[in-house]
């Protein structure tokens, strides 16, 4: 009997470039590229992809069975096309070529949008908490101020705006969603560190979204602070200081002294006026989301910084897949605002849903139309998300402690990973960061990305598909910890993305760092919090597993997302001091600086001991 084998000439192909949807299943694929379904899953069999007809395929499938036959091709994300509709319906107009910048230079001056970058603890968060102080004042009702994403500052009759995420993290993450919500980037350098390798990323980030670069030199007040050796570093990453020629602007601050705050505003200004920053204050509003949470008492609140137009308290808008009549606008000193014009800042309820950050919010025409638009996005998304997840590597793939004998042996290494994080903007950042890694030799596979905290469910994915699991900012729990044992699965944890880009390159080179194995040496279930005169927060606790030792490295969890790090300063008994408390015992545990724990919080102590590598 004759085997039927997939003849690629079969039948010529359309000819130019086929859209083709994400997840799209061999029935869909089949005829756009003058095929049958039948035709796609043959091919599929034959390189051991049994699937069906109805059965969404992965972008490697689509890609593999398309090449096969010669048809170019585009992958768009379910949705894509249909975006053009519903922003005719939204009576958005498509951007056109001749006003590249969304048309940035009509209307009246609005003021800058600022973000912060540089590496960790040169001093970010100090100076956005500076410049946020130096105008409120103390004791005042408009003292109190809300962290909600961003903030204005008046300096000398100009108004600023900050975005209060310091770090690149944000930034990318908007910019993965193709959302440019910055106008000017701060790039903080400690004079007594220098250049480190978060300054570069952040040089990188602001190059590829083409925003003009301030840098603010911190931390002169120090002894070994070194100004001219961040001058000569910035030169020669063709960043050439002012004072050198060049037009680089560079000002020397302390954000612990208070110094130089007032110039670094000034020079902000300047820049701002050079860039002739304008938009709109009329007409329907548009902007981005810059963040956005469930609050349990009043919904979904989502902090949008408004582009173009003003927003209006009773607006119907549309942000992402979400959408609501605006009930209420809160800004930055928790004060309500009927209406909010270009660069402000402001926290919005009334929205149905938690959207993304980066995500586009626009006013709609009415109610009815904002929900379908957020309707029809939401259906899209969905369908999206299952071509990602359905996207698991083609043919086995290798954790990262053995990528690089697989790498020897000449073969083109995958490498899978599922990546857990605690918020959807590090985890959009997480795998921007690790997509650009691109290396020819490997190639890096999602089989799942996720919000939260690592379970049991993500270790059994992982074993299933050879794949290691990345955690930021998020633990496994102890189910998850124990299967991850018994089947062999590597977790790694990390807190800085740059650590762990760090450790994949290693990897790739054969170089990986000696692993620490982190023993939980205890756990313990936050059931009270008393205050103590004196003494401050006190956490009533239930040692669930292991022993409490005072001392020893502790994490405080929340849903599996790591809220704290650092070590256990009082241990008391029945109000003892004591050094341990075991297994099924009731203790106090003081907290130091971080007073913000809750009942049920998980209360994890460990120790790191290393791990001799095979
Ligand atoms: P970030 O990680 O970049 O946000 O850094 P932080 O703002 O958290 O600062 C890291 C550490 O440096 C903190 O202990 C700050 O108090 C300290 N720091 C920040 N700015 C200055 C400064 O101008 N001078 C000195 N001496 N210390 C500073």
């Amino acid at each position: 009997m004759e085997v039927a084998t997939y003849t690629p000439e079969d039948a010529p192909v359309p000819e130019g470039v086929i859209v083709i949807e994400r997840a799209t299943t061999p029935q869909e694929l089949g005829p756009k590229v003058s095929r049958t379904a039948a035709d796609v899953v043959r091919f599929l069999m034959q390189q051991g992809e049994m699937v069906t007809a109805t059965q969404s395929l992965s972008d490697d499938m689509i890609e593999l069975f398309t090449a096969e036959i010669g048809a170019e091709i585009r992958l768009v994300d379910p949705g894509e096309e249909q975006e053009v509709e519903l922003k005719k319906m939204l009576g958005i107009e498509p951007i056109s070529d001749d006003d590249e910048l969304g048309g940035a230079d009509i209307g009246p001056i609005r003021p800058p949008v600022i973000t912060v970058m540089g590496h960790v603890d040169h001093g970010k968060t100090k100076l956005l908490d500076r410049i946020r102080r130096a105008n409120v004042v103390e004791g005042e009702a408009g003292g109190i101020t809300q962290h909600i994403g961003a903030y204005q500052t008046e300096h000398n009759g100009h108004t600023l705006t900050f975005i209060d995420t310091p770090g690149h993290e944000a930034f990318t993450a908007m910019r993965a969603r193709g959302a440019q919500a910055t106008d000017i980037v701060v790039l903080v350098v400690a004079a007594d560190d220098g250049i480190m390798p978060q300054t570069e990323e952040a040089i990188s980030h602001a190059r590829a979204a083409d925003v003009p670069i301030v840098v603010a030199i911190n931390k002169i007040d120090r002894e070994n602070a070194d100004p001219q050796r961040v001058l000569s570093q910035l030169a020669e990453r063709n960043l050439v200081p002012e004072s050198w020629g060049g037009d680089t602007i560079t000002v020397e601050i302390s954000a612990l002294e208070n110094l130089g705050i007032d110039d670094l505003l000034e020079q902000l200004i300047v820049v701002s006026e050079l860039e002739d920053l304008r938009a709109p204050d009329d007409g329907q509003a548009q902007g981005v989301v810059l963040e956005s949470h469930l609050d349990i008492g009043r919904g979904p609140v989502a902090t949008l910084l408004v582009q173009d137009g003003t927003l209006c308290v009773g607006d119907p808008v549309v942000a992402g897949a979400a959408w609501g009549r605006v009930r209420a606008l809160i800004d930055d000193h928790g004060e309500s605002l009927t209406e909010a014009g270009p660069s402000r800042p402001v926290q919005v309820l009334g929205l149905s849903d938690v959207c993304d950050a980066g995500d586009e919010f626009v006013v709609a025409p009415n109610e009815k139309v904002a929900s379908r638009v957020a309707d029809t996005r939401e259906h899209w998304q969905r369908q999206a998300s299952i071509g990602r997840e359905t996207s698991s590597a083609l043919g086995g793939g290798a954790r990262l402690e053995d990528i690089f004998s697989q790498i020897q042996t000449g073969e083109a290494a995958t490498l899978n990973l599922i990546a857990k994080a605690d918020v959807n903007g590090s985890l959009e950042a997480l795998t921007d960061s690790l997509n650009k890694l691109g290396r020819d030799e490997v190639k890096l596979a999602f089989v799942h990305r996720g919000v939260g905290g690592i379970s049991e469910n993500d270790v059994q994915l992982a074993a299933a598909s050879n794949a290691t699991i990345i955690g930021f900012n998020v633990r496994p729990d102890r189910k998850a910890r124990e299967l991850a044992e018994q089947e062999h699965v590597e977790i790694r944890s990390y807190e800085i993305i740059y650590n762990l880009i760090e450790d994949i390159e290693a990897a790739i080179v054969g170089m990986l760092a000696p692993e620490f194995e982190e023993v939980v040496t205890g756990e313990a279930e936050v059931r009270e919090i008393f205050r103590v005169p004196r003494v401050g927060a006190i956490a009533g606790c239930y040692v669930t597993n292991g022993v409490i030792t005072r001392g020893s490295k502790v994490r405080f969890l929340r849903d599996g997302a790591v809220i704290w790090n650092g070590e256990i300063a009082s241990l008391r008994r029945f109000k003892e001091d004591t050094r341990e408390v075991a297994s099924g015992f009731e203790c106090g545990i003081g907290l130091s600086d971080f007073q913000d724990l809750k009942p049920g919080d998980i209360i994890e102590t460990y120790e790191d001991r290393e791990v001799p590598r095979s």
